[in-house]
């Protein structure tokens, strides 16, 4: 290249509007994604909505939050100094403690300087001639990039329920995605929460401490398991630490991503109906999602996943005093562990206190909700507050938000009209050099995610440094490589129950979306092989152009 083009190029990257990657997204994958590609040299924009770091952590703040995946698991390990010098304090972190996490990832790795808050990306345009996306914001800023990855998030689109009247409520009305900053306090105060998955389980035994009453309006029961939480050990966080290395490795040839789960070797009909109980009672001992890595045919054989569905509904009868209460928190209508199995502290003794109601709103609905009542049939229950315990535009909401489209004017949403088809849930054909970071079709939400997001800005880091070495300006996935990789990924779900549930992972939850199961159901150990042998093969089924 001659000198002037070269002082021509240098100084359109420094023109503020022309950056080498947009990101969209501050939560832990754009966060990683920021410092990675940087670390390669690039000029990287993150434009974040929210107004700092964290994510899910950022806006999922009502009481009671935290992981569902032990924090020495679920955390970043691409910095080991980082890994050695953060001390959690608890078994499973709480909300607060995972939101000074990314706040301190963000101080230590001077993130914040490249990140653009409180700022919406409202559309992003390619042009086939400059090989250049075009990002258009909610506050009227432009910025090009030959890379925009979307760092968007599985559940980061709040979902409001398609209850009449839900706008009119006059008292104090929360979506618990979308929390307060400041602290909420429900002392003296008459409160209903309308659904019962994991984020519910886990505010209805804070919220009930408060309230004068609660009131749960369930239209269906989840499977939950105990998380047994406690204070993290100071010799445990040692032999955390001490054991990084391994864990993190091993945990990478895992179906779930987290080390102390391998992949279970028997048959639940491999051993004895005692040896089974006694499994089933060790696993509830331990905690967390033991339960669903006691045997390898619990998600694919209905006889073998009934015999662990039974055991914890009898968990439930023996805990909840009242036997009515007890049936009807029991679940009837999945598979366990179909929907994603739930954890709590202490959510099944909450039916025993005498300031909590469960509301069955399955066998008569909620038909309104009025400026102080939720209905259901035509009984109002009276309430001061509200919490919409109500879910997400799972897994392709935040996507599907963003006007996004390819150089022939087709958007992504029409891409998509169809539900999501994306080459291992990072990139879509026909639009070039658009990365998702755990996109549908990768592990996703079927592993402990921070692990997968790693992967995935790592993958993206060497595909980057392939165009680089290659001089090419571009890169797309084929057409044949994303058809046979979708096939692949319906075809294993078929394999397994997780079709069999009304679930978000299904789209279930969301009125007019198409079903089908999104997630990758083989399994984090065998997608990252995949990935792997795809790297090392020549990047098959990418094509670099220019
Ligand atoms: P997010 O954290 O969702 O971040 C995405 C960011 O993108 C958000 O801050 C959002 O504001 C921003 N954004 C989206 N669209 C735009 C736009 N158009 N313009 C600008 N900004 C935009 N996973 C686990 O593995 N273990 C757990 O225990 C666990 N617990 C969870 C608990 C809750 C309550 C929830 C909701 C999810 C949980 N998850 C858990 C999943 C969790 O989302 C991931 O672990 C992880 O935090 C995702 O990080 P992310 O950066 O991919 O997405
Ligand atoms: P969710 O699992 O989708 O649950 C939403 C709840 O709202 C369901 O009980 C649903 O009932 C109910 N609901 C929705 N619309 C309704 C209506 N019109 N009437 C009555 N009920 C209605 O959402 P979530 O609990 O927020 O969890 C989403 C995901 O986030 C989880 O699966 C998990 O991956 C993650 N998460 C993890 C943790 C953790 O433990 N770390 C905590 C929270 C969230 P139906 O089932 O009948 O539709």
């Amino acid at each position: 290249m001659a000198a002037p083009e070269r002082m021509a190029e240098a100084s359109a990257a420094r023109t503020p509007d022309r950056f080498d990657a947009i990101v969209v997204g501050a939560g832990f994958a754009g966060m990683y994604g920021l410092h990675r590609l940087r670390e390669m040299g690039l000029s990287v924009r993150v434009y974040e909505r929210g107004g700092d770091v964290g994510g899910t952590w950022y806006w999922n703040r009502y009481p009671g939050a935290r992981c569902d995946i032990e924090s020495q698991e679920y955390s970043y390990s691409f910095s080991s100094d980082l890994q050695q010098d953060w001390n959690w304090s608890e078994r499973y972190g709480t909300q607060p403690e995972l939101l000074a996490y990314a706040n301190h990832v963000a101080d230590r790795f001077d993130l914040r300087r490249d990140i653009r808050f409180e700022t919406r990306v409202a559309a992003a345009e390619y042009d086939d001639a400059s090989r250049l996306w075009t990002v258009t914001t909610d506050t009227g800023e432009t910025a090009t990039a030959p890379i925009f990855i979307l760092a968007t998030g599985n559940l980061s689109t709040p979902q409001l329920p398609d209850i009449p009247g839900v706008g009119d409520f006059a008292g104090r009305r929360f979506h618990t995605g979308d929390w307060p900053r400041e602290p909420v306090d429900f002392t003296g105060r008459r409160v209903g929460v309308i659904g019962t998955g994991s984020t519910a389980i886990q505010a209805i035994p804070a919220i009930a401490e408060e309230a004068k009453h609660l009131y749960v309006f369930q239209r269906t029961a989840n499977f939950s398991v105990p998380a047994h939480h406690g204070p993290m050990t100071d010799d445990f966080r040692a032999a955390a630490k001490a054991a990084y290395d391994e864990t993190r490795r091993l945990a990478r040839t895992t179906p779930f991503g987290i080390a102390r789960f391998p992949a279970p070797t028997r048959s639940t009909f491999d051993v004895s109906d005692e040896e089974r109980q006694e499994i089933y009672e060790k696993a509830w001992a331990m905690g967390g999602q033991a339960l669903l890595f006691s045997f390898n045919d619990l998600l694919i054989s209905e006889a073998a996943n009934e015999t662990a569905a039974e055991f914890v509904r009898n968990k439930i009868r023996a805990t909840v005093n009242d036997p009515e209460v007890a049936e009807l928190l029991c679940p009837d209508d999945h598979p366990i562990g179909t929907k994603r199995l739930c954890l709590d502290s202490h959510y099944f003794e909450t039916f025993n206190r005498k300031n909590v109601t469960l509301v069955d709103v399955r066998t008569t609905p909620i038909t309104e909700i009025t400026a102080s009542a939720v209905v259901v049939g035509d009984r109002p229950y009276e309430i001061d507050d509200l919490v919409l315990a109500t879910g997400f535009d799972a897994m392709t909401g935040a996507a599907r938000d963003i006007d996004i489209r390819n150089g022939n004017g087709l958007g992504l949403r029409d891409a998509w009209a169809d539900g999501p088809r994306t080459y291992l849930g990072l990139m879509v054909a026909g639009f070039p050099s658009l990365f998702m970071i755990t996109g549908p079709q990768s592990p996703s939400v079927k592993s402990q995610m921070i692990l997968s997001i790693e992967q995935h800005v790592d993958l993206i880091a060497s595909i980057v440094g392939r165009m680089r070495d290659a001089g090419a300006k571009a890169v797309a996935a084929t057409a044949d490589a994303q058809k046979n990789w979708v096939d692949h990924a319906n075809e294993l779900a078929e394999t397994t129950l997780y079709t069999k549930a009304n679930s978000w992972y299904m789209g279930a939850n969301t009125p007019g979306k198409p079903r089908m199961f999104m997630p990758y159901a083989g399994g984090v150990g065998r997608y990252k092989e995949t990935c792997d042998r795809i790297v090392a093969e020549g990047f098959t089924g990418f094509v670099f152009e220019g």
